[in-house]
């Protein structure tokens, strides 16, 4: 006989409908992979999932066709706010909208912390109301960063005496700790929300919703296995630490996967040529190209290193521009492709400017641009100084283009470092964010690229390496079991 296991997935994005950054990436297809499991996999169960997204402006905006669903009140010291849910049409999965005035006229996240706290608050109430109004039981509250922590507080609050919620466990995900929301006790109280309590989290913090989620959630978890360790270090804990240790047994982590079918080098329009393991060899006039569409001078033995992302100083490129400048004794030429804080993109240019021709930094979100970069560069830098979990690094190694990153986060659990690995390694890894590390492990990978033989052996390995989402789905699904049966 099966069973349905009802899943309600809070989250701030989703993709296709909304992508501001990885989190998107996960809102649209971890709850995909969830729903494909062969059912001999979750048997007896039947998930149903039903993700829940703000009807955020650009949505709006973007004119994505919707129907409505319902409409209910959220009750708030200040009055009653309506809430009207639509669904999104022409999405694989139910995607459900929530519109109401403390959403409207906002950007997705803004900079202005009460504007967001108060949206997102909104938000993640009306998104447990909604069940209650279409008259569907969660048995898992699935929610995730700071955003849609209040939902795991609220619910914390409620079950005791609110006979609808009173079966529901909760799963808070943090897919990046130090991103706390912004501290307004007046907002949480408008919404009948308590502060976290627990004496291991500091009494300046024990407002911000960050806090209330790790503090109410029945089980969090974490983007990777290292990542779940490193924040109860004082390092990486941001004032969590203690607490985090303290619930050590409540705190694991699952990596994320890629949808591997939109990553494939065989089968895309924007490359200049297509290749796959077995054409390998045809990977070179993508190199060849990418240089000629930069100016930079064509030679295939100079090692092209690429560099994409946001520029914070999470992303450490500063670490592996200084590093690029101790190496002039060397031969290589680097294409560096962002957006973001304007001191870094300064010291991404200031390189350009030193080193003309071997240097080109392109400052924009550009996709196609970044396809080209994994498809033609042959070693892809990652100096994060922490990565939850990082997809650039998977997306490269299945374009063939090696990685050398700090050993942090998901960068330590999804690439082999041949000091670690010594048959099977996928990339190079260096064990501190600092310029010296990162101008080692960029050394150790120059002089790795010399034997072209060799090269090609780790480009199969990581081109052949599985990332896709059925493996981390069915470590949720089992979670999501383990949290449902716990007392
Ligand atoms: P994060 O989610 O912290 O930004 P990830 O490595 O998880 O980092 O994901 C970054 C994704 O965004 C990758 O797919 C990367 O290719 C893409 N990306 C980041 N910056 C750019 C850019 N300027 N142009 C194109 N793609 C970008």
């Amino acid at each position: 006989m099966s069973q349905k296991m009802n899943v309600l997935f809070v989250i701030s994005e989703a993709e296709p409908l909304i992508k501001v950054g990885g989190l998107g990436d996960v809102g649209g297809t971890l709850p995909l992979a969830l729903k494909n499991l062969p059912e001999s996999m979750t048997d007896p169960y039947v998930i149903d999932i039903k993700v829940v997204i703000p009807y955020h402006d650009q949505i709006k905006r973007n004119q994505w066709p919707v129907e409505p669903v319902v409409s209910f009140k959220v009750l708030s010291r200040n009055g009653f706010i309506t809430a009207n849910v639509f669904r999104a049409l022409k999405t694989d999965l139910p995607i459900y909208l929530i519109d109401g005035e403390p959403i409207q006229n906002t950007g997705t996240y803004s900079s202005d912390t009460s504007i967001d706290t108060k949206k997102y608050a909104f938000f993640s109430i009306a998104a447990l109301e909604f069940c209650r109004a279409i008259k569907w039981k969660p048995d898992l509250l699935h929610a995730h960063d700071w955003h849609t922590a209040v939902a795991i507080q609220k619910l914390s609050q409620i079950r005791s005496y609110d006979t609808f919620f009173s079966q529901t466990k909760s799963l808070y995900t943090i897919h990046n700790l130090p991103y706390s929301g912004g501290n307004h006790p007046e907002i949480l109280y408008a919404f009948d929300i308590h502060q976290a309590f627990d004496p291991e989290i500091p009494q300046y913090m024990r407002n911000l919703p960050m806090a209330l989620g790790l503090d109410a959630a029945d089980h969090i978890n974490t983007v990777s296995k290292t990542y779940a360790e490193e924040i109860m270090t004082d390092g990486f804990g941001n004032g969590y630490q203690n607490y985090l240790r303290s619930h050590s047994g409540k705190v694991s982590g699952i990596i994320n996967g890629i949808m591997m079918e939109q990553w494939n080098p065989s089968a895309e329009k924007v490359l200049y040529k297509n290749y796959s393991v077995d054409t390998l060899s045809d990977r070179i006039e993508n190199k060849r190209m990418l240089q000629q569409e930069l100016w930079l001078p064509i030679k295939d033995q100079t090692v092209l290193f690429v560099m994409v992302g946001r520029m914070t100083y999470q992303k450490g490129f500063d670490l592996c521009v200084q590093a690029l400048r101790q190496m002039r004794d060397l031969d290589w030429q680097i294409i560096i492709l962002g957006t973001g804080e304007d001191s870094i993109q300064k010291t991404c240019l200031s390189l350009s400017n030193e080193f003309p021709d071997r240097v080109r930094t392109e400052l924009r979100y550009d996709e196609p641009l970044s396809r080209r970069l994994y498809a033609g560069g042959d070693i892809l830098l990652m100096p994060s100084r922490y990565e939850p979990c990082g997809i650039a690094q998977m997306i490269s190694m299945l374009y063939g283009c090696i990685p050398v990153a700090c050993a942090t986060g998901g960068l330590k659990d999804t690439i082999k470092d041949p000091f670690d690995y010594p048959d099977e390694y996928t990339g190079f890894l260096f064990s501190h964010p600092d310029v010296s590390a990162a101008e080692w492990a960029m050394r150790r990978s120059i002089e790795y690229f010399q034997d072209q033989d060799n090269w090609r052996q780790i480009q199969v390995r990581a081109m052949k390496q599985d990332f896709s989402w059925e493996k981390s789905a069915k470590k949720y699904f089992d979670l999501y079991k383990s949290i449902q049966s716990s007392k």
